[in-house]
């Protein structure tokens, strides 16, 4: 493994012990893995990483945290919910993620490649882990991507978020197909779009359109 890959596989190996130990014990369920296997912490860099990573979850599991990641019968079983009223534009320090880049034979198609960000610029790739992962999308979200710093990011709010409400966030217009046509958040289900798209809702809509104009 070159030192490329192997800070991207530490992230893996420490969320993957995160998120088994703090957050599946507590939801009684399995959430999300990279099925790495273990190896041992030999650099100072391997222990660095893997320090941050639980630093992240513990952070994000804090009581003073204003987010709590629960179970959700949607598909994912995990999302993030406001533990309390966060006004517009507070940055979610709780809800931090970890990016390193990869090599494309790091990527394992149905396995790792849930947490895939592709920079549009540089078109490279980057794993992105952490109780960031956690946020589920939705075509309007109530928060952003924004950076911490040159290795993590975190969401900022857009607009007002009541107390239990979800956090969604904005994942990339093919995340879930081109256009995002096989979307199912909450949004594409009220407004009948993505996944929830129905020939025959919109064909009534134009039929019906011409029936006024005529
Ligand atoms: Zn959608």
């Amino acid at each position: 493994m070159n030192d490329y890959d192997r800070r991207a596989y530490i992230l893996c190996m420490a969320d993957d012990h995160c998120t088994a130990t703090m957050i599946d014990t507590k939801l009684g369920m399995i959430t999300h893995k990279t099925f790495v296997e273990p190896i041992e912490l030999v650099y100072a860099s391997d222990k660095s990483i893997y320090k941050a990573v639980k630093k992240l979850y513990a952070d994000a599991l804090s009581p003073t945290s204003c987010i709590e990641i629960v179970k959700d019968n949607r598909p994912g079983g995990a999302k993030v919910i406001a533990t309390k009223f966060i006004p517009k534009r507070f940055k979610i320090i709780g809800l931090t993620g970890r990016h390193y880049p990869i090599s494309k034979h790091f990527i394992k198609r149905g396995v790792n490649d849930f947490s895939i960000l592709t920079s549009q610029l540089t078109k490279k790739d980057k794993i992105f882990l952490g109780p960031c992962s956690f946020v589920n999308h939705d075509c309007k979200p109530n928060t952003v991507w924004i950076s911490r710093n040159k290795l993590e990011t975190c969401v900022e709010t857009v607009r007002d978020i009541k107390k239990d409400e979800d956090i969604t966030v904005y994942y990339s217009p093919y995340y879930f197909g081109v256009d995002n046509e096989e979307c199912k958040c909450r949004t594409c289900e009220k407004t009948h779009f993505g996944y929830f798209k129905q020939k025959g809702f919109y064909s009534a809509c134009i039929t019906y359109v011409e029936y006024i104009f005529n």
